[in-house]
């Protein structure tokens, strides 16, 4: 087992499930059976109306056992994303952690299933691109500790069909050269493209480079903490992955994620 899970959605995209201990509680009851250290709460920015510093802070000393993170996904939402910027702006000293992440591409949300008509309307390598260009004003931005699922972009299994080494060593290396971490994600194995994100390829890139990692489930529901984390493990033990990052106030001790 692992004892992290730095992505997780309390509020499941939903606006009735402002934070309270019915809603927040769950969470950490699932996080103790499975032991679970420490985790983080990273609701998108767009549902920060529903987040609450002090339900956290609740939640956290009804919880000495586990370390609970305020923490926030800051993505780049054509609509929402200013504001999600200001609020992480002016929250940044009572936040712990902030993922950085990029959902939409040409102005689609290029993650959801409803749009998935918008990738004929494109040229693949282009998405690819603008992808990555939103990956580094995102990690440029002065407001995130780790970058999110790094080639979510491979969601629906459409591959650029250029060799983009190039562009992921200078993704990678602005990662390192901004000091944030990268997350290892298993959201992408429930998702069409059914692994683990970023590929191994990256991973092992970003491992060459020193660049740290926070480890995931991207979880929508208390149950699923830790989800598919049976294949984590195996992935990390195999790369010789022996430290990860967990946040407090953005400041990262490395710790073994194994138990
Ligand atoms: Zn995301
Ligand atoms: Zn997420």
């Amino acid at each position: 087992m692992l004892v992290a899970d730095y992505h997780n959605h309390p509020q499941a995209h939903r606006t009735d499930l402002p934070y309270s201990p019915q809603v927040l509680q769950p969470w950490a009851d699932r996080a103790r059976d499975l032991g679970l250290k420490d985790i983080a709460l990273t609701d998108h920015d767009r549902y920060k109306a529903g987040f609450c510093f002090d339900e956290i802070s609740k939640l956290q000393e009804a919880n000495p056992d586990i370390k609970i993170r305020a923490g926030i996904e800051l993505d780049n939402d054509p609509e929402t994303s200013a504001d999600g910027r200001n609020w992480v702006e002016t929250n940044w000293d009572q936040l712990d952690f902030v993922l950085g992440s990029v959902h939409f591409v040409k102005g689609f949300a290029f993650d959801h299933p409803n749009y998935i008509a918008e990738y004929d309307k494109h040229d693949i390598n282009d998405l690819y691109r603008d992808y990555y260009a939103g990956i580094k004003a995102m990690a440029s931005s002065g407001l995130v500790d780790s970058m999110a699922h790094l080639d979510l972009i491979k969601i629906f299994k459409f591959f650029p069909t250029e060799d983009l080494t190039e562009l992921y060593h200078e993704v990678l290396d602005l990662i390192k050269a901004k000091d944030l971490s990268m997350e290892i994600s298993t959201a992408g194995l429930r998702k069409p493209i059914r692994e683990i994100y970023p590929e191994t390829k990256l991973i092992e890139m970003a491992k060459t480079k020193a660049i740290s990692f926070t480890i995931a489930g991207d979880a929508h529901a208390a149950q699923d903490l830790a989800h598919n984390y049976d294949k984590l493990e195996a992935l990390l033990r195999q790369l010789e992955i022996n430290e990860v990052a967990v946040y407090e106030q953005h400041q990262r001790q490395m710790i073994s994620p194994f138990l």
